[in-house]
């Protein structure tokens, strides 16, 4: 009884505040067909953190020009959608002198502009080094004399020793995956999806008492239902990036989720994710991604996606659920 009463109580002030509430700010006629005004690009690393290395580039400077490319790609597409870049040199943003303030100044920025989809761009890395390495293997036994024993006890001994072979092993990890911010962990992206709607003020450093209680049931619960919102959305882009570039033949591992190392996505209120576009730890995947070739194909695979990702969310909505329901199997 108490359950169903607490129920009904739920379910009211979830219509009252999906009735209630408008994203942007402005009044929109219908609610559940956000548009793309504004695509934040964020070219992952830079400056004084440089990423990971291949044998002949560096992951900061790839990401910058996919990232270049794929603003410009965005702004002969989509002309009435504005782009804004986190950072467009190979500098920390905002200056930054540790991780920490770069990654808080690339959320900061894409709140501020009001984003409505945030692309981290990222290329990936095994552990083993680039390229390839020597591996050692045992290719047989040899007769060898050991001494065993100290001072007058020293012995003479035969042993069986190993017979060490070097041989190459090629670093072939090729493929792309898309990561989504993993949901459960609410606090950060619910501070940042306030953060966001107080006009992108950073109420969370700012003196307390001030504006807005990011602490109230009203903000808690208007955050969670953006938050479910923004997961659907990030998981439909990220599907739609994936099989874009599973389309053009490329290896794809598809989409993941994660909670740790993709801080950028959490502390962003808007759909987010971080595409790894492959393997600098691959010699050729690397060398494709630093030529004009891979580059523009990467830019096109993600214009394809964001082409229907746009589709989609302007128009039929019903597709949203099936698409989303489809990336979570
Ligand atoms: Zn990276």
């Amino acid at each position: 009884m108490l359950r169903t009463v607490s129920g009904f109580i739920i379910s009211f002030v979830i219509l009252f505040l999906l009735t209630s509430f408008h994203p942007g700010g402005e009044p929109d006629q219908n609610p559940r067909s956000p548009k793309i005004r504004t695509l934040i690009i964020d070219p992952g690393h830079g400056g004084l953190f440089p990423g990971t290395r291949g044998l002949i580039s560096t992951e900061k400077d790839v990401t910058l020009d996919i990232s270049l490319k794929l603003g410009e790609a965005v702004r002969k597409n989509f002309p009435a959608v504005k782009v804004v870049f986190t950072r467009t040199t190979d500098a920390c943003v905002n200056n930054a002198t540790n991780l920490h303030d770069d990654l808080h100044g690339r959320a900061q920025i894409a709140n501020q502009a009001k984003g409505d989809l945030f692309i981290s761009i990222h290329c990936n890395a095994t552990r083993q080094p680039a390229g390839g390495y020597y591996e050692k293997r045992v290719i047989g036994h040899k007769k060898k004399l050991v001494y065993v024993g100290r001072g007058r006890k020293k012995r003479k001994r035969w042993v069986n020793a190993p017979v060490y072979e070097s041989y190459w092993v090629k670093n072939t990890r090729v493929g792309t995956e898309t990561y989504i911010w993993k949901a459960g962990k609410q606090e950060n992206k619910n501070d940042a999806i306030n953060e966001r709607e107080e006009g992108g003020e950073d109420v969370t450093d700012s003196a307390a008492g001030e504006a807005f209680d990011l602490t109230s049931p009203e903000a808690r619960m208007r955050a969670a239902l953006y938050e479910k919102k923004y997961f659907d959305n990030s998981a439909l882009f990220a599907t739609l990036v994936e099989q874009s570039f599973s389309a053009a033949g490329r290896q794809s591992y598809g989409v993941k989720q994660r909670d740790v190392g993709i801080q950028v996505l959490q502390a962003t209120g808007m759909p987010s994710v971080l595409i790894e576009v492959g393997f600098l730890s691959n010699k050729e995947e690397e060398e494709y991604l630093n030529s004009d070739k891979g580059q523009d194909e990467v830019v096109q695979n993600i214009i394809d996606a964001l082409k229907r990702y746009k589709d989609q969310l302007e128009g039929n909505t019903d597709t949203i659920e099936a698409a989303a329901a489809d990336s979570s199997k």
